[in-house]
């Protein structure tokens, strides 16, 4: 515990954290280290702190009950981005909880934050609500995106490659082997296409078939030929049209389109219609014989 004077990282320095009615300092170096990992994830220009350590007497006077704050274990603060602005607290909740540091965090009141360092327990608080947990996944409750964090952080995404997987049933071979990415089609001697199957490895797609003379079945997004329900798309009767959208992860920058074809048809691109595009592959009252897809 540091309890004398002195700068404790780069940006913060012990007498910050001093309690506010008496002056005494205690405050923990590995929660200030933490502090300033945090400060540097956020590209901060600089952090304020409204409390620190609260002796007893104090935390009890202003009605706590002598938690954190007085063990020199809790700071509440507001961190400023390149431009002076007071970064809100739910991107510096979000931060916090990406960095996997801090066992306490919470909101105070949508710019300051409290943040603790406690032992064998965590504490995911929105204090305007009271003081238990609140939260699991602070992207969810605060409904805040990865994008709008990756303001503050500047963090790359990845723009790595997708991989598509898939395999069709014709109504004279059954299920064929599974075809990756472009590397080959999917069909065979152009027996009729009766049943598709698709998966991706990063992020996830919906598709469905049209069958010939009939309807569009229910979308799927499984891959599991022993699945009726959701495994694969087709009832046994030919298809003559497959759509299919992907759903890029937040992991992934810029988003990404389901291509694909059916027969010799012109590429399709997710759902979308115009350019020459009809929202599907395939011609309705054709056979589809052949299928290929590619994710970029
Ligand atoms: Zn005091
Ligand atoms: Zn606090």
């Amino acid at each position: 515990m540091i309890t004398d004077s002195r700068q404790i990282t780069e940006h913060f320095h012990s007498t910050e954290f001093k309690c506010q009615h008496c002056g005494r300092i205690k405050i923990e170096e590995e929660l200030v280290n933490k502090m300033e990992q945090l400060f540097a994830k956020l590209h901060a220009s600089k952090c304020i702190i409204s409390s620190g350590y609260r002796c007893k007497d104090y935390d009890i006077q202003i009605g706590g009950f002598a938690g954190r704050h007085s063990e020199g274990l809790a700071a509440d603060c507001v961190y400023y981005d390149e431009d002076g602005n007071i970064i809100p607290s739910k991107i510096v909740i979000c931060a916090a909880y990406d960095l996997g540091v801090f066992n306490g965090i919470a909101n105070i009141d949508g710019n300051y934050v409290h943040l603790d360092n406690r032992k064998g327990s965590t504490y995911r608080g929105d204090e305007p609500k009271g003081n238990s947990s609140y939260w699991t996944n602070p992207y969810a409750y605060f409904g805040v995106s990865k994008d709008e964090v990756r303001i503050y952080t500047k963090e790359e995404v990845s723009n790595s490659d997708v991989n598509v997987y898939y395999r069709v049933q014709t109504q004279k071979h059954g299920w064929l082997p599974e075809v990756k990415n472009l590397e080959d089609y999917a069909g065979w001697e152009d027996s009729p296409i009766i049943g598709v199957a698709i998966k991706v490895d990063n992020g996830s797609l919906k598709y469905r078939v049209h069958i010939k003379d009939g309807e569009w079945l229910p979308y799927v997004n499984g891959y599991n030929i022993n699945d009726i329900i959701n495994g694969y798309a087709g009832d046994g009767r030919v298809i003559d049209a497959i759509e299919v959208y992907y759903n890029t992860p937040d992991s992934i920058r810029p988003y990404k389109k389901a291509k694909y074809k059916v027969n010799s048809y012109d590429w399709q691109y997710d759902n979308e219609k115009g350019n020459g595009q009809d929202g599907y592959a395939g011609a309705f009252g054709v056979n589809a014989t052949k299928f290929q897809i590619v994710i970029e």
